[in-house]
Formats: C-alpha cells, sequence, structure tokens
C-alpha cells in the first residue's frame, strides 16, 4: 500500500507576519546595499551626459539603461568623485572596448 498522502500537505500561503518580513527586508537592504556601482553610474551620467562618448549617439530617459560606464583605468574601485576615471559608452561601445582589451591583452601575452 502506498502511503504518500501524508507528504502532501496544502501548499500555505507565505506569511508576511513576524520574522518573516523583517527578513525580507534586511535582504532587500542588503541587495540595496550591494552593487555600489549604480551609484556611480548616475553620477558619470550626470557629469558626461547621455551621451556615448565613443559613436555619440544620444539617450534620454526611456534609454538610458543602454548606456553604461566605461572605467577608463580598468579599474573598478577607482572612482573618482570628478568623473576623471569614467567614461560614458553605450552597450554596443562598451563591449567592444572590452573585446579589444581581451583581445590585446590574449595577443601580447599569446607572444610568449
Ligand atoms: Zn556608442
Ligand atoms: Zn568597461
Amino acid at each position: 500500500m502506498k502511503n504518500k498522502s501524508y507528504r502532501i500537505h496544502h501548499k500555505r500561503p507565505p506569511q508576511k507576519t513576524g520574522d518573516y518580513q523583517s527578513i525580507e527586508e534586511t535582504l532587500k537592504k542588503l541587495k540595496k546595499a550591494e552593487p555600489p556601482w549604480s551609484d556611480y553610474r548616475e553620477r558619470s551620467l550626470k557629469i558626461h551626459g547621455l551621451i556615448c562618448a565613443k559613436c555619440g549617439r544620444e539617450f534620454d530617459e526611456n534609454t538610458r539603461h543602454l548606456l553604461t560606464v566605461h572605467h577608463k583605468g580598468g579599474n573598478h574601485l577607482n572612482n573618482p568623485p570628478d568623473g576623471s576615471n569614467w567614461e560614458n559608452l553605450c552597450v554596443y561601445c562598451h563591449d567592444d572596448e572590452h573585446t579589444r582589451e581581451l583581445l590585446g591583452k590574449y595577443l601580447s601575452e599569446g607572444k610568449e
């Protein structure tokens, strides 16, 4: 005889009371604090404007997510508040930039 029925509990809806909420709140805060780049991104966009530094494509509030911040020095931890290490690049140019970086590295390292 199969006696599986005891394993099938009716699914309870997630409780939004007590400890659960505080855990969720804590997780939300952690998630919010996690990406420091979201902060410098906004700053870079403000300093340099919604325009790609490479192809000159302009962006607006609806397309700004396609504009990314590139670190000129390649060091993501170097974030001077004056924006001197940042460059606003559209996703296409940014991709291109890094592809060439990797390729250059690959080529120079490959010679040895
Ligand atoms: Zn571009
Ligand atoms: Zn980059």
